[in-house]
């Protein structure tokens, strides 16, 4: 008999799950899906039980995605195998479990590379598609979705469909950006990007304020493949949004003349120990004490200081995209609140006032950030995008006993200064969003062919997670 073909669920397989920050917890009933079937008898399973299901792939979304309090968890992560890689076209079929780290080690000594990745190689295929990620290289490639050929999900009836931007149109655009409430994707057919070279070129600036930091990206992200900013969040008056640019650019044919040896593995390896010595996996205790107000304000300055300088140089791609996975487990270093991110979406000409309102706010409150990270973005036609012909600010709060009630209070405002300013939210991070902001950046319309779609679906309702209830209560 199929295990999960229980009348109820074994007690030992319900467990508490957190978000990547360890900041939000929740316990659900568990359920490892191996095979399409076992979405199945798991969905035929919680309608049996009156529970709600979400499914989970790495789990490392910065909120409550992928968090179904008193639910069931489909765990996604034992359907991780790449069915299918043709280096000749550059097209990869693989199930929705499968990781960008598998994915990228798989096609990159081809001569290819994902073609949008996250700031971590650990999400999984359908966390990137249900949240439909963006890359440092959003303005020029889009989300993720836009290099998607086809996929394959199963909708909570049993339906297994097969979507494509001409076939189950409505569904393709909806499903990707769909928060993995119109069905669980099993397989995903996606196009990669041809490289020449293991190596990309990567020239660095410093920009003294905000306004410099945002017209940097404007203007130099059409000569670049990839723009990034880092702003100093401590920084205030003048100084406020300095920090520094990254914008790349792959190399082209025979711009390394080792592009041989560069495109192994093994040259594309992050070192597991610092200075060759000291593990790594250890950095985070290390790091413990200085994750304070006055130990970042310190590293910040530190940083901004030798970004000074301005500089060219050459750093693999694994270096250049995966730079939050250098240290293991940094998010450990936040201490036992743990961490949030708030990401905003602001239109280029309100961006400046607005992510100005909000730095200045935090540092009234006390609450500054600790890591600010911006980048270059252009609208999309997915249903629930977060894109916009602007810029997203993702900031880096500390959770403590403490301060989690004013933290949550004034991301809340930073809210009603993102609407106020023509904004958007990403669900993949926010952690505070409402339901009326939900509808307020959306549009009720699109909040209605969203609920059209989920009751063809979903007509029992069994597909929720936290984040749901929160954003479409
Ligand atoms: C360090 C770090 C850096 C990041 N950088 C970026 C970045 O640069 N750009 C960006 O856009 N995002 C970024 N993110 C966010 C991250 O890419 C998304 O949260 C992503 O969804 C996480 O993937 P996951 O496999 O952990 O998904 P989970 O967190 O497990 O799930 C996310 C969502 O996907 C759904 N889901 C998961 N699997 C399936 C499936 N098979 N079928 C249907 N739905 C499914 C879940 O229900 C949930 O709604 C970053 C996150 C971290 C921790």
């Amino acid at each position: 008999m199929n295990p999960l073909n229980f009348m109820s669920l074994p007690l030992n397989t319900f467990k508490q799950f957190e978000n990547f920050g360890h900041s939000l917890k929740a316990s659900s009933y568990c359920i490892q899906i191996k095979q399409t079937e076992d979405i199945y008898e798991a969905f035929q399973l919680a309608k049996r039980l009156g529970l709600k299901v979400t499914a989970r792939g790495t789990g490392i979304s910065y909120n409550d995605a992928s968090l179904n309090g008193g639910g069931i968890v489909l765990k996604m992560t034992g359907m991780n195998q790449i069915q299918e890689w043709d280096p000749a076209t550059g097209l990869v079929r693989c199930e929705a479990g499968v990781t960008l780290e598998q994915l990228w080690k798989r096609v990159e000594p081809d001569g290819w590379w994902p073609p949008v990745v996250s700031g971590t190689m650990k999400t999984t295929l359908g966390g990137c598609l249900s949240a439909n990620i963006h890359g440092k290289n959003n303005f020029r490639a889009g989300p993720i979705g836009e290099h998607v050929i086809e996929f394959t999900a199963m909708t909570p009836t049993g339906a297994l469909v097969t979507c494509s931007p001409t076939k189950n149109a409505d569904l393709f655009y909806a499903m990707i950006s769909g928060l993995g409430m119109l069905g669980v994707f099993t397989s995903i057919t996606l196009k990669m990007k041809r490289i020449y070279s293991g190596l990309i070129s990567v020239d660095a600036w410093h920009v003294p304020n905000l306004n410099r930091q945002l017209s940097s990206l404007l203007e130099h992200a059409p000569d670049h493949d990839y723009i990034v900013g880092w702003l100093d969040t401590f920084a205030h008056g003048k100084s406020l949004g300095r920090g520094q640019i990254h914008a790349a650019s792959s190399l082209k044919e025979g711009e390394d003349p080792n592009a041989h040896a560069t495109m192994q593995l093994s040259y594309q390896h992050l070192p597991d120990r610092l200075f060759g010595v000291m593990p790594k996996s250890l950095l985070h205790h290390f790091m413990n004490p200085f994750v304070n107000n006055l130990g970042w304000r310190a590293v910040n300055i530190a940083k901004y200081v030798t970004a000074l300088r301005k500089h060219t140089f050459r750093q693999s791609h694994a270096e250049f995209h995966f730079l939050l996975d250098y240290v293991p487990n940094w998010e450990r270093s936040f201490g036992r609140g743990g961490l949030i991110q708030y990401q905003s979406f602001l239109p280029k000409e309100t961006a400046e006032n607005a992510w100005r309102a909000m730095i200045e706010l935090s540092h009234q409150r006390g609450l500054p950030s600790y890591l600010g990270v911006t980048k270059r973005h252009r609208p999309d036609k997915f249903l629930l995008t977060h894109a916009i012909d602007g810029f997203s600010l993702a900031l880096d709060f500390k959770v403590t006993d403490k301060n989690r009630a004013r933290l949550s209070q004034m991301l809340q405002e930073f809210d009603q200064i993102v609407l106020k300013q023509c904004g958007r939210f990403y669900f993949a991070k926010n952690s505070e969003t409402s339901a009326e902001s939900t509808r307020a950046f959306l549009g009720s319309e699109v909040v209605a062919r969203f609920k059209k779609l989920k009751k063809r679906c979903d007509p029992n309702d069994l597909l929720e997670s936290d984040l749901y209830r929160r954003v479409f209560r």
